[in-house]
């Protein structure tokens, strides 16, 4: 017997009604309501019947119980989001005083250092644990060949560091490490005549700059320059220093060129006055490229990687998962990123908290486990709830 002449059967055969009809051998055609009846009983018993008949079937088939309660489907998840993982990207002005919001990047500040406490104090009570400070020389006359402003011990950074240390002794403080925001060129290093990058004499100057940071209390240093050995580099003066036992060193190992930092630069100021950086930057299609620029990275001494942009680098991040297996994966949701989000969901496009949630899984899904994100003062109060 086939499988539905068996449901009709069973359904015909424990229908009274039908029973009853049969006996007295009125038409069916009557009883319109009886036959609705008949054909959803039908339906529900041979729901029942195909379940017990198909067990000998392919059971894999069946997924939905898996994940149809709510708990049930966040432990789908190999990793959770959760306020630890998040940093938060300041920039901070040499105006003390200052607190303008950047118009290409949203609901997002620039402030003095009068401003950071303020500001931050709300945050950390609500479970901010990391930040990462950005310096942003808006000064005139500050700015130079060698970007000598990046370490003066009365700049931005230098002073945020020691002032966040005092006031917030739980927050991690990262410090992003570069010279393009310090440099008369905007570039992320020293210049050769000719207008290219002098390696070495680039990562003496990067690698000096990120051991004052760490001197003033960093608790991470985070290279983003791109230049050839600076990891090497700052391990080596770590460990002249005898710091090395203390401070992270985080490189931004697979950081690509391209479009998304439009609104970073608005910030930071930090745009060019010639030329790009893509030839320190990763070309976008540079997988193998990454691949190596990790492994190279890991071998020099980081202790941290990051991947940046991330939504775009989301087979980069599984990468730097595969080739760091223990060791902490960082993704930085960049500017453009995040602008792009904003704009999408001021359009309609989607749910700002919902499009927040799901880019930031897909990276964590990748396989990071921090996230640079200019949403974290939102997650802190998306996660209470
Ligand atoms: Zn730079």
């Amino acid at each position: 017997m086939s499988f539905s002449s068996l449901v009709q059967d069973l359904s015909f055969r424990d229908n009274p009604n039908d029973r009853r009809q049969m006996a007295r051998g009125t038409s069916s055609a009557s009883t319109v309501d009886d036959r609705r009846s008949h054909v959803s009983r039908a339906m529900s018993y041979a729901s029942t019947t195909a379940t017990s008949v198909s067990i000998s079937g392919d059971i894999s088939s069946q997924l939905h119980g898996g994940y149809s309660h709510p708990l049930a489907r966040s432990w789908q998840a190999e990793r959770q989001l959760t306020k630890s993982m998040l940093i938060y990207p300041l920039f901070i002005s040499d105006e003390d005083d200052e607190e303008i919001l950047i118009p290409s990047l949203p609901d997002q500040y620039r402030r003095g250092i009068n401003k950071i406490v303020p500001f931050l104090e709300p945050l950390v009570r609500k479970g901010l644990r990391s930040v990462i400070l950005f310096g942003v020389p808006m000064k005139s006359g500050v700015k130079d060949a060698l970007g000598t402003a990046a370490d003066d011990p009365k700049g931005p950074v230098i002073a945020t560091i020691r002032l966040l240390r005092q006031r917030f002794p739980q927050l991690f403080i990262i410090a992003d490490v570069c010279l393009c925001e310090y440099t008369s060129h905007g570039h992320c290093g020293i210049l050769r005549d000719d207008g290219g990058l002098n390696n070495q004499l680039s990562v003496d100057r990067v690698s000096d700059v990120a051991i004052a940071y760490a001197q003033a209390g960093a608790h991470c240093v985070a290279p983003s320059d791109m230049n050839d050995g600076r990891i090497r580099a700052i391990k080596l003066k770590l460990i002249e220093e005898g710091i090395a036992d203390r401070v992270v060193l985080m490189s931004y190992a697979a950081k690509f060129s391209g479009c998304l930092y439009g609104p970073f630069r608005d910030a930071a100021g930090s745009v060019p006055s010639f030329g790009d950086r893509k030839c320190y930057q990763l070309p976008p299609g540079g997988r193998g490229l990454a691949r190596r620029a990790i492994e190279r990275d890991i071998g020099e001494g980081a202790d941290i990687i990051m991947v940046k942009p991330a939504n775009q680098y989301l087979d980069i991040i599984s990468d730097a998962k595969d080739i760091g297996k223990n060791m902490p994966i960082a993704a930085y949701q960049v500017s453009g990123e995040f602008a792009m989000l904003h704009a999408g969901a001021k359009a309609g496009v989607f749910d700002l908290k919902a499009i927040a949630f799901e880019s930031t899984e897909g990276i964590l899904r990748a396989g990071a486990t921090i996230v640079v994100s200019y949403f974290t003062p939102q997650f802190l109060d998306w996660l209470e709830s």
